[in-house]
């Protein structure tokens, strides 16, 4: 039996309160582990607002953790993991393991992929368990205060550099410079690619830079998007609103491919020849595997890129989720647990 103390949400849009459940005995194939750092995401808050009518109450929120191992279930054993050991868990916290998708590594298409917040409590706590194929072992010199913004939104920016096939003489579009796109735009980089970012805030254009751009567009200047037509091979999209769509895939090159990460709520509309003739296509995906994120961890040990984050002690979460809200976080928040 373990006692868990975290900070849970009572209702839509409510503040965070101290709140300690008791777990129950650890499940054979699940690890339990002593969170350290946890990012928010914005599913985070959108799951706090049951934007997505999945939420149940009280719930603790939470799923970019870092922490170290505590605890292994018996069938956990003999998996390559120890106590001890410092390791990540992201969106999601188990799947079925022996559907097609999980026995071929894309357990994150699982169709019963489990998320670690919904039917669970996350890692806005002291503590979280997790199936041992989704608790991925961190290499010792990735820099870990700022790691945990990479299990969730890293690796989902991460997986269509590999997925697509992206090579370093590729040039490659980041539509938004937030979370998600200013760690997209440190992989292009460190891909070998030409790096284009796309933004509609002329103040985040040095930023952009700063992060791996070689150039800078306005996403509204449509004088500035006709003259890059014909030059991405794959533009990722990550902001969340609507765009000029056709404007858009006249930057790609033949072949080339527009991928939608940014959870857009209004239907895309496309005409069918704005495809058809540059044989172009419209793709998205969600976070990653396991295996994704553990090849994704010793990219980012080797070259150093880490998520630009700011931190808030864990007690100071309902503050720090305010200030995400409030869209003057650069670029992502951690919260570094504090209970006593
Ligand atoms: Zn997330
Ligand atoms: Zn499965």
């Amino acid at each position: 039996m373990t006692k868990i103390h975290g900070w849970a949400t009572h209702g839509p849009k409510q503040k965070l309160e101290q709140f300690t459940y008791d777990a129950g005995p650890l499940g054979s194939e699940e690890v339990e582990v002593a969170v350290e750092y946890c990012g928010i995401c914005y599913s985070d808050i959108a799951m706090i607002n049951d934007e997505w009518g999945w939420s149940q109450y009280p719930f603790i929120p939470g799923h970019e953790v870092v922490g170290r191992i505590v605890a292994l279930g018996d069938y956990s054993k003999g998996k390559g993991l120890r106590t001890g050991q410092r390791v990540g868990v992201g969106w999601n916290a188990g799947s079925c393991m022996h559907c097609h998708e999980c026995m071929t590594g894309n357990n994150n298409l699982c169709p019963r992929v489990e998320p670690t917040i919904v039917g669970r409590h996350g890692g806005f706590a002291d503590r979280i368990r997790a199936h041992w194929a989704w608790t991925v072992p961190l290499p010792d010199r990735l820099d870990i205060s700022s790691a945990g913004p990479l299990l969730c939104g890293g690796v989902t920016v991460f997986s269509p550099l590999v997925t697509c096939g992206i090579q370093s003489t590729d040039h490659i579009g980041v539509l938004g410079v937030g979370g998600l796109g200013h760690m997209a735009l440190k992989f292009a980089r460190a891909w070998g690619c030409e790096v284009t970012a796309f933004t509609s805030h002329q103040s985040k254009a040095d930023e952009a830079q700063g992060f791996g751009a070689h150039h800078v567009v306005l996403s509204h200047d449509r004088d500035a998007l006709e003259k890059i037509s014909s030059s991405l091979d794959l533009l990722i999209m990550t902001a969340n609103v609507p765009q000029d769509w056709q404007t858009l895939l006249k930057t790609l090159k033949p072949r080339g491919r527009l991928h939608i990460l940014g959870v857009v709520t209004e239907p895309i509309p496309i005409i069918a020849i704005d495809l058809i003739l540059g044989h172009k296509c419209i793709s998205g995906s969600p976070v990653g595997s396991p295996t994704m994120m553990a090849t994704m961890m010793e990219f980012v040990a080797r070259t150093g890129i880490a998520p630009q984050v700011e931190h808030f002690p864990m007690s100071q979460v309902n503050q720090a989720l305010e200030y995400l809200r409030s869209g003057k976080a650069r670029y992502r928040v951690v919260l570094d647990a504090d209970f006593a």
